[in-house]
C-alpha cells in the first residue's frame, strides 16, 4: 500500500462512517466478475436485519431473519429482482407443482442421493429455483462431491439463497433455501473445494436447469441496467457512497483510461500507466437517471483540483467521467456548464469527460473496502434523505 494511501486512512478514520441509511440494495457478488470471488464467511455469523440490509456491506451469506417485508423492492447485487413473494404467491406457485417437488421445497423434503436428473448434468448454464425461476447456481461452480446430491462450491449470487439454521433430525445443520420464494433446497456445510471450502448440497427436484445460449424464462432474467463510469480520487470512498445510490444495483473499483491491460494497483502508484481510479456504477434507469449520478459524483469530490484529491497525489486520481454513448456525454457535459454559469466554484473544473475504454476490475481487497473495514473517507455523501428512503413496490 502506497504512503499516501496511509495518510489518506488515517485523516479519513477522525471523520467517522455514516453508513446505514435507506437499505433496499443487497449485497452480492455480479457473476463472472473474477473480483467478486466469495469471501469465506462463518456460518455462525448472525446480522441484525438492518445490518443484514444494508446496501454498503460487502457480501455476506444471506442469513434469514424474520419474514421479510414484501412490500420493499430488493434488486440483488447481480441486478435480480429478489423482493420476497407474498404468502399468496407462493401458495399459487405451489400448487403447481408435482408431488415431490411439492414435499422437498415446501416440506423441506430431501430426496433419495444417486436419483436426481441434475447430479450427472455437465452442460454449462444455469440452476434456477423450480418454483419462482430465481437463478440460484451456476455450472461454473458445480463439483463432484460423490456424495449423490448435485453439489456447487458457491452459490450464483449469495444474496439469492438464504441459510437457516436446522436443527431436525437430531443435527445442526445449515438449511438453504431461495430468497425470493423460500423453497427448500438443502443445506450447506464446511467440506467443500476452494475457494470457499463450502458445498451446497441441492437436491434436483428443487432446481432447473437452464442451458447456455438458450434464452432464460421472464423470472429468471435480471432488470435491465445501463452503466456508468466515475473517476474522483481514490475508489474506495467513491464506490461506497455510488453503492448507497438509490436506483445503483452495483458500485465496483477498478482501473481505466490507461495504456496497459489488466493493470495492478502497484503498476497504478508506482508506473506511468496512464490509468484513473474508476468506479463502475451499474444502476436501474427507470429509478435513478444518469444526469442525477453526474451530479452525485460532482457533489462527492472537488473537480478543480488536477491530477489530485485531498491526500491522494498523482493522475491516477484525476477527476474524469467515463461516457459510454452520446446521451451520457450530452448529459455530463450539461451538469459541468450547469455548474460553471451558477460559478459552483471558485476556480475551474478539470474535469475530463472521455469515451469510456475497458474497466479493469481492482483486486478484490479494495471491493467494497469501506464497508469491509469500516474506514471512512475524505468523500462527501451526496445522497439526500429522502432520496435514501427505501422504495416501495409497485401495487
Ligand atoms: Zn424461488
Amino acid at each position: 500500500m502506497a504512503g499516501m494511501k496511509l495518510a489518506h486512512l488515517i485523516s479519513a478514520a477522525v471523520i467517522g462512517v455514516t453508513a446505514s441509511v435507506g437499505l433496499f440494495f443487497l449485497t452480492g457478488p455480479e457473476p463472472g466478475d473474477p473480483s467478486l470471488i466469495v469471501p469465506r464467511v462463518a456460518m455462525e455469523y448472525d446480522p441484525p436485519a438492518a445490518e443484514q440490509l444494508d446496501p454498503t456491506q460487502p457480501q455476506k451469506p444471506n442469513i434469514k431473519h424474520a419474514r421479510k417485508d414484501t412490500t420493499v423492492k430488493l434488486i440483488s447485487r447481480s441486478a435480480y429482482d429478489i423482493t420476497p413473494y407474498s404468502a399468496e404467491k407462493i401458495a399459487e406457485l405451489a400448487s403447481k407443482l408435482d408431488e415431490e417437488t411439492y414435499r422437498i421445497t415446501q416440506k423441506a423434503g430431501t430426496e433419495a442421493p444417486f436419483c436426481g436428473t441434475l447430479l450427472d448434468n455437465k452442460k454449462d448454464g444455469l440452476y434456477a429455483c423450480v418454483v419462482c425461476g430465481l437463478p440460484l447456481f451456476s455450472s461454473e461452480h458445480k463439483f463432484t462431491s460423490g456424495t449423490g446430491w448435485p453439489s456447487y462450491y458457491r452459490a450464483f449470487d449469495e444474496q439469492h439463497v438464504q441459510r437457516i439454521v436446522d436443527n431436525s433430525h437430531g443435527m445442526i445443520r445449515t438449511e438453504i433455501e431461495c430468497a425470493r420464494c423460500n423453497a427448500h433446497l438443502g443445506h450447506v456445510f464446511d467440506d467443500g473445494p476452494k475457494p470457499t471450502g463450502e458445498r451446497h448440497c441441492l437436491n434436483s427436484a428443487s432446481l432447473v436447469f437452464h442451458e447456455k445460449g438458450k434464452e432464460l424464462p421472464e423470472a429468471s432474467r435480471p432488470i435491465k441496467t445501463e452503466t456508468a463510469y466515475f473517476a474522483a480520487g481514490c475508489f474506495w470512498g467513491v464506490e461506497h457512497y455510488f453503492q448507497m445510490g438509490p436506483g445503483v444495483i452495483n458500485a465496483s473499483s477498478g482501473y481505466m483510461q490507461g495504456r496497459t491491460e489488466k493493470p495492478t494497483y502497484k503498476d497504478i502508484c508506482y508506473s506511468d500507466t496512464g490509468h484513473a481510479e474508476t468506479v463502475k456504477v451499474v444502476f436501474d434507469p427507470t429509478r435513478i437517471s444518469y444526469k442525477r449520478l453526474v451530479e452525485a459524483f460532482f457533489a462527492m469530490h472537488d473537480p478543480t483540483q488536477l491530477n489530485r484529491q485531498g491526500p491522494d497525489i498523482g493522475d491516477q486520481y484525476r477527476s474524469g467521467i467515463w461516457v459510454v454513448n452520446d446521451a451520457q456525454r450530452m448529459q455530463a457535459e450539461e451538469v459541468i456548464s450547469m455548474l460553471r454559469d451558477a460559478g459552483a466554484y471558485k476556480r475551474p473544473i478539470v474535469t475530463q469527460v472521455e469515451q469510456a475504454k475497458v474497466f479493469w476490475p481492482a483486486e478484490d481487497y479494495h471491493q467494497d473496502y469501506i464497508a469491509t473495514t469500516g474506514r471512512a473517507c475524505h468523500v462527501t455523501n451526496p445522497w439526500s434523505k429522502q432520496e435514501l428512503q427505501p422504495a416501495s413496490v409497485a401495487p
